[in-house]
């Protein structure tokens, strides 16, 4: 066992001391420049990221949550609709959905990916389309998880053949790419979240959407803000999600690294893949053509409650990404329609755990982590 100073499964405080100049002075313009919300830096923000993405629009708005809701009300999508979603995913997914006004439904995960299986998708909308008791299938919201894409071309599949809305929940994937193609730039819309930890992450709240639908940006811009056409004239009942200056301008920063950044996490995680191949976990899994963000590195065993406490007697944090899927949640227990059980997700969830990654993780900290995974006996230990 290797002794060492604690590791941190996240850091994002390392991020701000990897790039401190640049937000300090950053952080000084808005100071000095006197607009602090909805101004030159979001507006330049959201040109930045909608270009990085390869989409006409972006519309910068107070969470990752936010730009999820905002997107189903931008595409029209409400009460009496069903919106198809993973439960295998962060419980925002399923509130923003719900705030929405519509129902939603969820579905199985791809063994190997974790990702939505599209086959789960299909027989979910069949369903409901069938009793339309439920609610009118309407949308689909595909979570790339840890940063892995979901299988976009088989969902969009779907997505025709029931004409369904498609918003991509890219909360754990900024700069991930299938087929060369961005996530972000599948669907209808796309969320982004900047929450501290995320690949792309501010010093507080934020989140934007992403369309390459200018009515779809018009009508969200309004929601995001009262619901205004133009100053103090609401066309309809909207609410108030905002980017602010600061949290812009310290991600305009952080955008230029991001590249850099997820190269780095990819190097990481090849370091982990090799030093775990003979490990007594499974490694995630990387489909042909993906470009994967590497948000989480997540291991799987049978035994995880027992590795993570191995891991913590070494000073080694880990967490779990997450322990209960959303239909197991107190909140959404027993009411969410169809779901009867949802094998490969309940089986992920006792299994899945996160390791330590983060772009300024140092590469000996990767191998102390590693031997420690390896020095671990599922039985014994
Ligand atoms: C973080 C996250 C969200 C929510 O983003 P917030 O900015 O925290 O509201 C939604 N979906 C997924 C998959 C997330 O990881």
């Amino acid at each position: 066992m290797s002794a060492g100073p604690p590791i941190l499964q996240k850091d994002p405080r390392a991020s701000y001391l990897a790039h401190r100049a640049e937000i300090d002075a950053a952080i000084r313009g808005v100071l000095e420049g006197g607009r602090y919300i909805l101004g030159e830096q979001v507006a330049a923000f959201e040109r930045e990221l909608a270009a990085f993405v390869g989409v006409a629009e972006g519309v910068g708005v107070a969470s990752g949550t936010d730009a999820l809701e905002l997107s189903l009300r931008a595409l029209g999508i409400g009460a009496g609709d069903a919106v198809f979603t993973v439960s295998h995913t962060a419980v925002a997914t399923a509130a923003a959905i719900e705030r929405s006004g519509a129902v939603p439904v969820l579905v199985d995960i791809d063994e190997a990916t974790l990702t939505m299986d599209p086959q789960s998708l299909e027989d979910a909308v069949k369903k409901v389309a069938g009793d339309r008791a439920v609610a009118r299938p309407r949308a689909v919201v595909p979570v790339h998880l840890y940063g892995h894409p979901a299988d976009m071309p088989a969902i969009l599949d779907v997505a025709r053949r029931h004409d369904l809305r498609v918003v991509e929940d890219c909360a754990q994937s900024h700069g991930a790419r299938l087929d060369g193609r961005a996530t972000g730039g599948w669907g209808d819309t796309a969320a982004f979240s900047f929450y501290p930890t995320k690949n792309l992450g501010a010093v507080g709240d934020g989140g934007m959407l992403l369309t390459a639908d200018p009515t779809v940006a018009g009508r969200a811009r309004a929601l995001r803000e009262y619901g205004w056409r133009e100053r103090y004239v609401s066309d309809v009942p909207g609410l108030n999600s905002r980017l602010d200056e600061l949290q812009a301008a310290i991600l305009r920063v952080k955008l230029r690294h991001l590249e850099a950044d997820n190269a780095r996490l990819r190097a990481l995680a090849g370091a982990y893949d090799r030093a775990l191949a003979d490990a007594p976990v499974q490694r995630p899994a990387r489909r042909p053509g993906v470009e994967h963000a590497y948000h989480q590195y997540v291991v799987r065993t049978p035994q995880r409650d027992g590795l993570q406490r191995w891991l913590r007697d070494r000073g080694i944090g880990t967490a779990v990404h997450y322990p209960q899927p959303v239909h197991r949640q107190p909140a959404y227990a027993g009411r969410t329609p169809l779901v009867v059980s949802l094998p490969r997700t309940e089986t992920a969830v006792r299994e899945i755990l996160s390791l330590p990654l983060y772009p300024e993780l140092a590469e000996a900290a990767v191998a102390r982590v590693a031997e420690a995974v390896r020095s671990w006996t599922p039985d014994g230990g």
